[in-house]
Formats: structure tokens, sequence, C-alpha cells
């Protein structure tokens, strides 16, 4: 039953199908994979062991009927700690919401629920999603599977970690800015942000709005495009919700296998920055698509440069907007030393909250203030558009672009906390996706010489998550880098 932890989703949804073993059984190892080495990776924050073995024995009585609510059915996922799981703690990394229980589902949770989904665990994160390794989290800094003096990346950084290391078979993170994408690709594993308004952010905490975007997590594509496949759709409760037909991603992945795309190769993301076994690793995936018979062409996306402040404008306001709810009056911790109400707003706010939360929120109050609207935040919403732009002139010549993840491999913790910006520049790559509310996917390609993994990403035109979930799959049959497990 040990060996049941690596299986692929894939391979435990037909053993639980063919009852090879319950879900119970599987269950049972991931919770017991959890306790032998959370302590050590500290990817999660919160677990209910009797709440998700009711749902395990659920799951398994359902399929004893012949009631089997489809391929997710008892398989174990987690939850990043941004999701409303009803009756189940929601901190969302922060100390503000320490004690906060959610009173209601998310539309993912409602969802994950309604496939039979068994829900394992509330996965650390970065501070209301701020932040790129994890030590952004009020709580704990988790581990880096592959080397336990690393970051595992972030924000969804229990997210990922947990799914290299075992201890859940699939997960949830979110993606603002690469949250999804970049631990992904340092815990080597898959991960997917799709198009804006693809998945309901009701009950996922706001930060910012117009960019965040739930994700699904496995160690396959097809377990990504299991997941994407039930939490995609339509939402009463969220306007920004597509109403969109919602295809049957895992046959779309093996159908249009085979099918050749044109591929376009950034020049700009490939500069400056890049680590050289990034480089190389990524430049080994575009050879092998090229060796498939895909053609390669190099495109130009100048907009790259302003990526990064773009995004710290908007998201930054955005925040600053969203985050003024947490005001020490409703659900959340109030300080025991303030004696009137401004106090309480101050004091709550200024306890409650960390360091890069409240640099946000001063940074997106600045851009938002009178005088300097338009000069920050009117202008970058400009040159968010010249983004979107810059995307669809490279995609009328290309089907696909492809780049590195993240310009470097895991880093070592510590080594970036004192320096805002130098932590900022590890979503590079990602953050343009974002700001264009485009799908994109990353996926193991290498490793470094010291064993950390290396993440390569594809991005799509709008709502062409079968084209990027294919490739992956045709690159992981190849190079089953999913099958290699950590040591820990
Ligand atoms: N690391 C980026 C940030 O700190 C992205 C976060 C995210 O995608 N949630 O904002």
């Amino acid at each position: 039953m040990e060996n049941l932890i690596w299986g692929t989703f894939e391979q435990l949804s037909e053993g639980l199908e063919k009852k090879q073993f319950s879900s119970v059984e599987l269950t049972k190892a991931f919770i017991a994979r959890t306790y032998a080495i959370d302590k050590s990776l500290k990817a999660f924050l919160n677990f209910d062991e009797k709440k998700t073995l009711a749902e395990a024995e659920a799951s398994d009585v359902r399929r004893s009927r012949g009631q089997s609510l489809g391929r997710l059915d008892g398989v174990p996922v987690g939850l990043k700690d941004i999701f409303a799981e009803k009756g189940q703690r929601l901190t969302c990394g922060s100390r503000i919401l320490e004690h906060f229980v959610s009173p209601y589902d998310a539309t993912v949770v409602k969802k994950l629920k309604d496939a039979g989904a068994v829900l394992w665990g509330r996965l650390n994160m970065d501070e209301f999603a701020m932040g790129s390794s994890s030590e952004n989290s009020a709580f704990q800094v988790t581990s880096n599977p592959w080397d336990l003096d690393r970051v595992p990346g972030g924000s969804s950084s229990g997210s990922a970690a947990a799914v290299a290391a075992g201890e859940v078979s699939l997960s949830l993170g979110t993606d603002t800015g690469g949250s999804v994408r970049q631990p992904a690709s340092m815990c080597g594993v898959v991960g997917l942000k799709p198009s804006y308004g693809c998945i309901s952010r009701y009950g996922m905490v706001a930060y910012a709005s117009s960019l965040d975007q739930a994700g699904p997590l496995a160690r396959t594509a097809g377990g990504v495009a299991a997941l994407l496949q039930v939490l995609s759709g339509a939402d009463p409760k969220d306007s920004t919700c597509a109403r969109m037909h919602v295809p049957d991603y895992l046959a779309a992945v093996q159908s249009s296998e085979g099918k050749k795309w044109i591929l376009g190769v950034p020049e700009e993301y490939f500069g400056e920055g890049l680590d050289s076994e990034v480089k190389s690793s990524v430049e080994k995936a575009i050879h092998f698509y090229e060796a498939q018979g895909y053609i390669v062409k190099p495109v130009h996306l100048t907009s790259l440069e302003y990526a990064i402040p773009v995004y710290y404008i908007i998201a930054t306001a955005e925040a600053s907007s969203n985050l003024a709810r947490y005001d020490g009056i409703r659900y959340t911790y109030r300080s025991p030393r303030a004696k009137n109400i401004d106090e309480v707003y101050d004091q709550s706010r200024s306890e409650g909250l960390g360091e890069e939360v409240k640099r946000r929120i001063l940074l997106g109050t600045y851009v938002l203030s009178s005088g300097y609207y338009d000069a920050f935040y009117g202008k970058a919403q400009k040159v968010r558009r010249l983004i979107y732009n810059d995307f669809m002139r490279a995609f009328a010549e290309v089907d696909v672009l492809v780049t590195p993840t993240s310009p470097v491999p895991a880093f070592k913790k510590g080594e970036k906390t004192s320096d805002p910006l130098a932590m900022y520049l590890s979503d590079l790559y990602t953050i343009s996706v974002n700001l264009a509310g485009l799908p994109a996917i990353s996926f193991p390609c290498g490793f470094t010489n010291r064993g950390l993994p290396i993440g390569c990403q594809l991005i799509g035109k709008p709502w062409e998550e079968t084209t990027l979930l294919s490739m992956a799959y045709t690159f992981e049959k190849h190079h089953p880098f999913n099958l290699k497990i950590p040591n820990l």
C-alpha cells in the first residue's frame, strides 16, 4: 500500500475503479506519509483526519453500490488554505484570519465534493498569496522536497510540495502572477493557470481580482486535466466566470496527441538573469518538440520588461482595496489593546498583517491616491493592454509560446527575504500571462546537476488549455520525470 502514494492520477483512478484498493486504503497511505514527513516538509497548515476518512468511506460505499461519481471519486485532493471549505479553518497564511472558520463552500470545493474527491488538508501558502517562497506565511516555511534547505516556490507552496512529496495525489492552488506555475516548476510537478474566467473565484480569498485564477497541480498532465474538468465552467456566483462549453479535457489531451503545433520562442525570455541549466533544459524541450515535427519559430515579446512594474501597480491597487475588509470588526483578529474604533482598525491590522502584505497595501493605496491615480494606475492599465496586444501579435504567427517557468531553480531559504525586488524577479516569466488573461502550464523538463527540478512553461491562446495539456502529456510520455521520487 505504501507505493500507492507514488501512483499517477490515472493509475490511482483506475485502481479505485477496478477495486484493486479502496479509497480508505489510498487515503490512509497519504495520511501515513504526511505524518511521516510533514514535520520536516511543513506543507500542511491544518488537517481534519476524521472528516477526510469519512469522505473516503463514503466514496467506497458509493462505489460498492455502483454509484461512483467519476474519475475523481475517492482520490485525495489537497487545498491551498485560501479556499473556503465549510466548517474548516481558512487562514490564508495570515494571523489576521488565524481562527476563521469557513461558513460555506467555495464553488471549487463544492464541485470537488460533488465529484467525490476526498479533501485532504489545508496547504501552506504565502500570506494572502503574496510571495514566491512560502517565507511570507505567518505560520511556517515549507521546504522543497528535493532539498529541504531550499524553498518550494510560492505562493501555492504547500500545494506543490505536498504533491511532489507524495502527501496527496492532486492539489489546488491559485495563480495571480505565477503562484501555481512557479512552485510547480520548483517542485517538479505539473501546474496549470487556466484562462481568466475558466474557474469560479467564489469562495476563494481575493488578492487581485482581475488576475486571480485557481489552478490544478498534479504529477502528470492527466491529473491536471481531470481536476480542470470538474472545476471549470460558469458559476452564477461569479460573474467573471465565463459561460463556456467545458471540453472533455482528458479525452482531448489523448486524442489530440500527434497533432503538431507551431511553437514560438520569445527571445526576451531567454536573456539576462536566466540560469544556464534552466536555459539548456528548456532548449532541449524545444528540440524535442522540433524532433516530433513541430515547427519552431523565434518571436518577440518586447513588453516583458513592463510586466513586473505593471503587475506591482495593478495587483497592489486591487489588494489594497480587497484587503480593506480585514478590519478587526468582522471575522478577523482584533487587537486586545485597542481602546476605541480607530485603534481597532489600526492595531488589529498592524498586528494581524505581515510585513509584505502591509508593503503592498501601502503601495496600492499610493498608486490609487488622487494625483497619482492617472500617473500610475491609469498608465499601468494602458500598458496592460499593450502586453495583451503583444501576445496577440505573436499568436497571429504561432499557436503556443514556450519559455522557462522560472528564471532560477529553487533557491535557498533566506536567500531573497531581505530583498523584495529580487523575490519579485522570480516571477518574471509568469506574470505577463495573468495580465493578459491567458492559459499557461508548467511541466517538469529536467533536473539541475544538484538534482533540483526545472520547469518549462507553455503559454496558449485564450481557452486553449487542451493544447497545453496535450503538449505536456506528449513530453511526459517521452521523459518520465514524474516517476522520479524525492529522497525524503
Ligand atoms: N509571487 C507573486 C506575488 O507575490 C505572484 C503571487 C501569486 O500568483 N499569487 O505577487
